[in-house]
């Protein structure tokens, strides 16, 4: 595509960047994310691929501003309380990048609507707090064949991983199955701001990273720090052959969890 001067100029210090120029560019403009979630991680992920320029973009959330996550969720403010997310989200991004296509999906995604969601797509970012829904997006990227970027954060603590389906970890390799019982929330244990804010940030490099093609992309691994002590670990994972969900005998179907 021929770029007009002020996207030239909006886009310049990526274009500058080695390995990216206007090729790199185009590909942010071409690609399609859907991210799944507008809130802790959600808000930077969201700012930083629009500021990027990222052509289209969808979100999903179901959930209105609660005056508890502006501590963390910097996409909203005071005047969005009880407006949903993905409305909130989507004004500010128009605001910071009117070059792009921005969808919204207000329903909350399960088994039966998320592989029509997920169609429109090329690349999914997970940014829920939600053990079912962390899993359920993961099988539905197995399934539908999506590149899956997933990050969490809790406490103090962050965790990143991509997943290309069929050919890296994914996250049933690692974990099987959701925990049981009461597992820890923000709700339950607090989580710091801004480990949401750098878990998030990251979430957005390693978008933009497999997007274009540039540096290697966090397959097979998982990136893991506490701020605490800034002990940030890149731990070597891998694939399962025998993983319930992307292996020989892996899922045909959807279920929820
Ligand atoms: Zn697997």
């Amino acid at each position: 595509m021929i770029f007009s001067t002020e996207q030239l100029e909006r886009y310049n210090r990526n274009i500058l960047l080695s390995g990216f120029g206007e090729e790199g560019q185009e590909k942010l403009h071409n690609a399609k994310v859907l991210v799944i979630g507008a809130g802790g991680l959600g808000s930077p992920v969201l700012y930083y691929l629009a500021a990027a320029g990222v052509g289209t973009l969808g979100i999903c959330d179901g959930d209105v501003v609660d005056l508890s996550n502006l501590q963390r969720q910097i996409i909203h403010t005071t005047n969005d309380l009880d407006k949903l997310k993905v409305i909130s989200a989507k004004e500010k991004l128009s605001a910071l990048n009117p070059d792009l296509k921005i969808f919204t999906y207000k329903d909350r995604i399960n088994s039966k609507n998320i592989l029509e969601l997920l169609s429109d797509y090329d690349y999914v970012i997970e940014a829920t707090d939600i053990f079912s829904s962390k899993f359920l997006i993961n099988d539905a990227c197995v399934l539908a064949n999506k590149t899956l970027i997933r990050g969490s954060a809790l406490h103090f603590c962050g965790q990143l991983m991509s997943i290309k389906p069929k050919e890296s970890a994914c996250y049933a390799c690692l974990f099987d199955t959701p925990p049981t019982g009461e597992v820890p929330t923000g709700a339950s244990v607090g989580i710091l701001g801004a480990v949401a804010g750098l878990f998030g940030t990251l979430q957005a490099n390693e978008a933009i990273k497999i997007i274009t093609g540039v540096g290697t992309p966090l397959y097979n691994q998982i990136l893991t720090c506490d701020v605490r002590e800034m002990d940030f670990r890149k731990i070597a994972i891998k694939r399962n052959e025998n993983c319930r969900v992307c292996g020989q005998k892996g899922i045909t179907s959807l279920k929820d969890y």
